[in-house]
């Protein structure tokens, strides 16, 4: 028999744990709700304990995709640790070692961007591909990908929703919402920075509004910046705002405007619309990417 993993998601509003052995084999699955660090963990380790002996077969280990950020430095004495969170509660809490305690089972842990890109790679978008990035446009922006077939790691993890884009106050008095840098791409071009600088929710602005400009521009803009440090061969938007899928179109006509015909890839410059794509696992991303952590092993080595 197929050997079985757990899988498990944690993401601002819910969390999603599995049991399975593929994408295709799916055993069991539940969303639980992101509350105190202490509940959550208590409920998704009750679910892994009901789910622990599966017709006999034990779980042999768990794959965990998380927001963050998140301390993935395996020397360092908070490894495994929320970082710095406006989610106060989360701020400081030892994840891994927690969710290791609870389920009594060896977890591999990334952040929710790796953990979709990974799973991009493994059954999606990204499969046969050595570079390319997952960038989600949701609560956040934020990061992940893989360089040489590797997830991307460093000093702490790559803050993708974090660079800076021009911003012009003039025509874009909104001074941005990231608590941290203000205006920077996360604080201009977020879910929550629509829905404040239009002062409506980003999903009941209608095609027409002039809202879908800018967000392309800023959307193009990043992605400009990206596509110039880290070379992708494909770029993969996920998150809630990528749901409007006329998006697509209005980015890729701006990222060949302000590549302006430099990056001299036929990727770019004649096959864009299939260079910027949607993630072909939609929302299952995430959890899926976890379960692809679980089957792999290691968030560091592929
Ligand atoms: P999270 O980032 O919390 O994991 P999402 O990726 O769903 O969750 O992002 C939520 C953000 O995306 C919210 O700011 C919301 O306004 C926006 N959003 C969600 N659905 C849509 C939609 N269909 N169209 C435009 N914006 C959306
Ligand atoms: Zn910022």
């Amino acid at each position: 028999m197929a050997p079985i993993y757990g899988a498990i998601e944690t993401g601002g509003t819910k969390c999603i744990c599995m049991v399975a052995s593929s994408p295709a084999h799916i055993f069991a699955e539940v969303t639980i709700p992101t509350e105190t660090p202490a509940k959550t963990t208590t409920e998704i380790a009750e679910f892994f304990h009901r789910c622990e002996n599966w017709e006999g077969q034990k779980i042999e280990r768990v794959g965990l995709a998380s927001f963050g950020p998140l301390d993935l430095n395996p020397k360092s004495k908070t490894y495994g640790h929320i970082l710095i969170t406006p989610k106060i509660d989360w701020q400081g809490w030892d994840l891994l070692g927690e969710m290791e305690r609870n389920l009594n089972l060896p977890v591999v842990l990334d952040t929710d961007v790796n953990g979709a890109a990974l799973g991009e790679y493994l059954w999606g978008a990204a499969q046969g591909l050595k570079n390319f990035i997952y960038l989600t446009i949701g609560t956040g922006i934020g990061g992940g990908g893989m360089i040489e077939s590797h997830l991307l790691h460093g000093l702490v993890h790559p803050e993708m929703g974090h660079i800076l884009i021009p911003h012009d106050r003039l025509k874009d008095p909104f001074p941005g919402v990231c608590p941290f840098h203000g205006d920077c791409f996360e604080g201009l071009a977020s879910g929550p920075a629509m829905e404040s600088r239009w002062r409506t929710p980003a999903f009941l602005l209608p095609e027409e509004h002039s809202a879908w400009d800018l967000e392309a521009q800023y959307i193009a803009w990043g992605l400009h910046n990206l596509i110039c440090s880290l070379s992708p061969e494909r770029v993969i938007l996920g998150g809630g705002v990528m749901q409007q899928t006329f998006l697509f179109d209005k980015i890729r006509k701006r990222v060949n405007e302000s590549l302006a015909g430099y990056v001299n890839s036929y990727m770019i410059l004649d096959n864009i619309e299939e260079y910027i794509v949607p993630p072909a696992l939609g929302n299952r991303a995430g959890v899926l990417g976890a379960l692809g952590l679980a089957i792999t092993g290691t968030a560091n080595v592929i």
